[in-house]
């Protein structure tokens, strides 16, 4: 079963309201189109019928796959500073959803799901493209620190396996100032060994398979101000939430 919601958003081109459905929740092995939708870049993406601008917008968005046995949450990029927080808040929700709430038989296959956490859609898309071409994304993560090492700029970016091929990873990266670069790896530099000088223990430890664990220092999360579906005030923290301004 997917979900979807219907929301209504401001068009930030010509302030027209733009109507549209987003993903809560995405069954992919039983919506192709919205396995599509991911791969196209065209998930949670509305578009103003007065102007024409398009515009991904932000929230939480699940997809599973029970076929694949994957199970992806992604969160909207903001909320990535609380990256801890939310990697254990979904284990223990997917734990309750594949475990001790659904019916036998899925219980039984719960150890074999792949459950992840992601920051933003285009997490989410890599890791299909990545598993879609056989590799395991812990590779694919302490590869980007391996490669990445020497390049401060980008290693404090974001980095995204934007295809693979027979020979090679294609990575679209973006540096903190928002430039954007590419970079090609061969398959076999996917390391097999430790990684000289980096602590990469945490890597495996909970569904933010990421590297990004090592240059994001995770923040607690403001239950008050913090919103899971991402759809509004991300950028207030709970302090100007609790301040409740006065009559004149
Ligand atoms: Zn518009």
């Amino acid at each position: 079963m997917s979900t979807l919601t219907l929301a209504r958003v401001d068009c930030a081109g010509c302030g027209a309201a733009v109507e549209g459905e987003l993903v809560v929740m995405a069954n992919l092995g039983a919506r192709a189109d919205l396995r599509a939708a991911l791969f196209s870049r065209e998930i949670n993406v509305l578009r103003c019928e007065a102007c024409g601008r398009t515009a991904q917008v932000q929230r939480t968005s699940a997809f599973m796959d029970f076929r694949r046995r994957q199970w992806i949450v992604a969160y909207p990029d903001w909320a990535e500073r609380h990256w801890a927080e939310l990697a254990e808040a979904t284990a223990m929700s997917v734990t309750r959803n594949l475990g001790l709430a659904a019916p036998a038989n899925l219980r039984a296959q719960a150890p074999s799901w792949t459950v992840r956490v992601v920051f933003g859609l285009e997490a989410a898309r890599e890791k299909l493209v990545i598993w879609d071409a056989g590799l395991e994304d812990l590779a694919v993560e302490r590869l980007k620190l391996v490669a990445l090492a020497g390049q401060p700029r980008w290693l404090m970016g974001r980095a995204w396996v934007s295809s693979v091929d027979d020979g090679a990873l294609h990575l679209r990266l973006v540096a903190p100032d928002g430039a954007e670069g590419a970079l090609t790896l061969p398959h076999q530099s996917l390391p097999t060994g430790p990684i000289p000088g980096v602590d990469e223990l945490g890597l495996g430890l909970d569904p933010f398979v990421s590297a990004r664990r090592l240059t994001v220092h995770p923040e607690p999360a403001d239950p008050l101000s913090f919103d899971l579906d991402g759809r509004a005030h991300g950028h207030r923290n709970g302090e100007e939430l609790r301040h409740v301004p006065q009559e004149g």
